[in-house]
């Protein structure tokens, strides 16, 4: 496969593992054993929705790795994933996981479905006919998903809701999904903790490269769960979010967007298209403009060959999972770029994740200014360990931070011996 070719997040995640072997002079059965996923599952969906109408909608789970521990990964609901995609996705967790250290594997699933399109009473049926289909692949020392691009918080109480009633019980024996609502064993922050894990790791981004974080000029691509906090979270640092897309369009202001405004705007019509505090622009247009750091946080792939020659961003934070091929890669590479790796940048999530595991095998509750303060540290330090190791080896960031994390996951599979 050549560079070019790995355009598709299966492809780039594959690509990034190769690479990653031969610098590190990993034989052929390690890098087998570091790529290929433990197993694939693919199931069909046959709910009634509520007016009766019969539907099928393929599904996927696919555990990539487990030796350090249980797989760990969102759900993406989009109306064209594919197997291939959570496949690269759940590589992407085995890495992340590692990298962050918690005792994780990597994970991942697909609904092929379009959230927008159905009502929260049929997205529902359609969660619960997920959860039945493959309960028997989630469980704490399986597989724990949780929200991802198309999911949220509600769909992972109905989740919780589906599998402690099919034991005929309120609750399960430890935690079985993460991302819940509070009320039912979620942990407080959460739902902001990835946005804000990328606000961490360009506060400490800017220290490195001497750059005042409140003189920022930021672009957001995606305005969900994601991009919509990170925007939220940066202008509090006093820096300026001067350009934000979304699926229905792009709103830019030089000057800075109101983003709580630009907030009560999506929630009323929907999208960023139309919002009266800025100018509308074409969606695309928005990852070109001048800024000081550019945040892709929708789906995988937005910044290719095509592109990445007329961004114009003196640092790329990847909030979202694989948004650049490794051509484009290249090309920022040569232009200097500083890119903080997705397994970084928006490694959050799955780090407060972790202690909502943690916190529900426990049968206890963290409070926020707990979870605040452990999510800093940990984003604080994994950055640190990238940065000294990229400045070590004079590589770039990503190289780093997969480095690091592989060789975590192969000092685990040799302290495993020879099973499993
Ligand atoms: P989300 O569904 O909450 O939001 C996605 C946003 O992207 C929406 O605003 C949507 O309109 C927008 N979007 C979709 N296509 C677009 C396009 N072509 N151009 C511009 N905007 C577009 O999803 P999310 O949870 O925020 O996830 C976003 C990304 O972050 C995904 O790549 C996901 O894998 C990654 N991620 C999410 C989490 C998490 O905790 N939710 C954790 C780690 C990584």
């Amino acid at each position: 496969m050549s560079k070019k070719q790995s355009n598709g997040i299966l492809q780039t995640a594959v690509w990034n593992v190769r690479q990653s072997a031969q610098r590190l002079g990993l034989d052929e059965r390690m890098l087998t054993r570091i790529l290929e996923p433990r197993e694939k599952i693919v199931v069909a969906l046959h709910p009634f929705l509520s007016d009766g109408k019969f539907v099928h909608i393929p599904a996927f789970v696919v555990r990539h790795n487990d030796t350090l521990g249980p797989a760990k990964g969102g759900i993406r609901m989009t109306p064209g994933v594919t197997l291939d995609e959570i496949t690269g996705l759940s590589m992407e967790m085995t890495w992340k996981t590692a990298l962050v250290g918690v005792p994780f594997g990597g994970g991942k699933s697909g609904i092929c479905c379009d959230p927008a399109a159905i009502t929260p009473h049929d997205k529902e049926i359609i969660i619960r006919a997920f959860t039945r289909a493959v309960r028997r692949h989630i469980g704490p020392e399986i597989y724990v998903p949780a929200p991802d691009m198309g999911t949220n918080e509600a769909d992972m109480g109905h989740i919780r809701d589906c599998i402690s009633y099919s034991g005929g019980t309120s609750i399960t024996d430890g935690c079985f999904v993460t991302g819940k609502p509070v009320v039912l064993g979620g942990i407080i922050g959460r739902r902001e903790s990835t946005g804000q894990g990328v606000v961490h790791t360009i506060a400490a981004a800017c220290e490195r490269l001497k750059l005042k974080l409140a003189d920022l000029r930021v672009a957001v691509q995606g305005f969900g769960n994601v991009g919509g906090v990170a925007a939220a979270r940066i202008v509090k640092t006093g820096a300026a979010v001067t350009a934000v897309s979304d699926i229905t369009g792009g709103t830019v202001k030089e000057k800075g967007l109101d983003i709580a405004k630009l907030q009560e705007h999506v929630r009323a019509s929907g999208g960023v298209k139309g919002f009266a505090g800025g100018r509308d622009v074409p969606r695309d247009s928005v990852m070109e403009v001048p800024c000081d750091v550019l945040v892709p946080a929708a789906g995988g792939s937005s910044i290719t060959e095509a592109n990445a020659g007329r961004i114009q961003a003196r640092m790329i934070a990847e909030g979202a999972n694989a948004p650049v091929t490794p051509a484009a890669d290249e090309i920022l590479q040569e232009r200097d770029i500083f890119v903080i790796p997705d397994i970084l940048c928006n490694a959050g999530g799955v780090f407060v994740s972790y202690l909502e595991y943690t916190q529900e095998m426990q049968r206890e509750q963290m409070t926020y200014s707990e979870v605040e303060a452990r999510l800093t540290e940990r984003m604080r330090k994994t950055f640190s360990d990238v940065y000294e190791r990229a400045q070590q080896k004079k590589s770039p960031m990503r190289w780093a931070a997969i480095d690091i994390a592989v060789l975590r996951v192969v000092e685990g599979i040799l302290a495993r011996g020879l099973l499993p």
